[in-house]
């Protein structure tokens, strides 16, 4: 993928190098008195930067959606009395202009936003001619590329303050998380484009309260940069993500007890000891391979007889035979059920494709 970004750095808070950059504030601005407490009690605990949400996008009709406009001129007395950055969720021009006359330091675009290039474009040429740091989420679905386009279509308009927001993805499948953090997207972002920062939101990923602590800690080991934390002076009483909001007072022994751990290896002992790691690494990844090339062979010859004898290719009553055995097998090795879920479906879905080839050929 060829991808020309043109970035200036994130970090506008006149602290060098400063990590994890934290966002915080409420998931919904909801009232002057809520706003105003809240971002009292971050400041004190050290957060310069406010988030809050104004227009929010809701899955059902007649939740609350926000105050709107009306809520501009609290987080405009954020900024002035407390002197703290100010950031807000923009899905339309409009929100882009209304923001941009309060004086909102820093713009973000949402998860479902994200998803539609119409209104991403729509969003990007607004911005034309505006120096402003414009953070973007995930799209809801699992799609780097589509996530990309987003900073290109920003970057295109003259946006080179950017950073993503690692949110989450909505699955299917049950999991533990309310949007699935599939690490390995924003990983793959990283590696595409090193200098984009990357700001994890444990809130959205988590859903609820009690995994926020091992997701932020989680993001710090990826060496990620950021993180944007949902924090509520009444977390209870909230109108929107109630169940995931905590306390500032939550927030800052969350901050408190983080590791961080550095990224660059500078000593010679513990660099050879990680690289004798990573080659018993590089050898077992080798044999999974072989493995996997072992396997499809068979998968072929299974392909090839059930050709000739007039066979449908998916059994499935063989498939949930295989996963819940290995579902059983993995739990007794400490490996959990959605990663061997994960790599038996993909392992039977290679398999299928050698089986379709085989069944095709002449
Ligand atoms: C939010 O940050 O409050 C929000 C609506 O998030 P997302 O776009 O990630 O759902
Ligand atoms: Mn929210």
């Amino acid at each position: 993928m060829n991808i020309t970004l043109q970035l200036k750095p994130f970090t506008f808070t006149g602290v060098p190098d400063e990590r994890p950059l934290v966002l915080a504030g409420p998931c919904s601005a909801e009232s002057e008195e809520q706003v105003m407490d809240t971002a009292r009690q971050l400041r004190d605990a050290g957060v310069r930067i406010f988030r809050a949400g104004l227009w929010k996008p809701r899955t059902r009709p007649n939740a609350f959606e926000g105050v709107g406009k009306e809520g501009l001129p609290w987080l405009k007395r954020v900024k002035e009395e407390l002197n703290m950055y100010t950031a807000t969720e923009v899905a339309n021009v409009k929100h882009v202009y209304d923001s941009l006359k309060m004086g909102m330091d820093i713009l973000w675009i949402g998860a479902r936003t994200t998803a539609n290039p119409f209104a991403v474009q729509e969003i990007a040429e607004s911005l034309k001619g505006v120096d402003i740091p414009v953070m973007v989420k995930n799209p809801i679905n699992p799609d780097v590329e589509l996530w990309i386009g987003a900073f290109e279509r920003l970057n295109s308009a003259g946006i080179t303050k950017l950073a993503a927001i690692h949110r989450g993805f909505s699955t299917y499948h049950k999991t533990l998380y309310r949007n699935n953090p599939q690490w390995e997207i924003p990983i793959e972002l990283k590696r595409l484009i090193p200098d984009l920062p990357i700001i994890t939101d444990p809130s959205h990923i988590c859903g609820s309260r009690d995994l926020l602590f091992e997701i932020s800690q989680m993001a710090m080991d990826m060496d990620f940069d950021g993180l944007i934390i949902e924090t509520h002076c009444n977390p209870d009483k909230a109108l929107s993500d109630a169940q995931q909001q905590i306390t500032p007072d939550a927030l800052q022994k969350l901050l408190r007890r983080l590791v961080l751990r550095k990224a660059d290896i500078d000593s010679n002992v513990l660099l050879s000891t990680l690289e004798e790691l990573r080659h018993e690494i590089d050898k077992y990844d080798d044999r999974l391979v072989e493995i996997c090339e072992m396997r499809m062979d068979v998968a072929r010859k299974i392909g090839l007889y059930k050709k000739q004898n007039n066979i449908t290719i998916l059994q499935t009553s063989r498939w949930d035979e295989i996963l819940k055995h290995r579902i059983e097998q993995a739990a007794m090795k400490g490996l959990s059920e959605e990663f061997i879920i994960k790599v038996f479906r993909a392992i039977h879905e290679e398999s299928i494709n050698h089986q379709m080839k085989v069944m095709n050929e002449e």
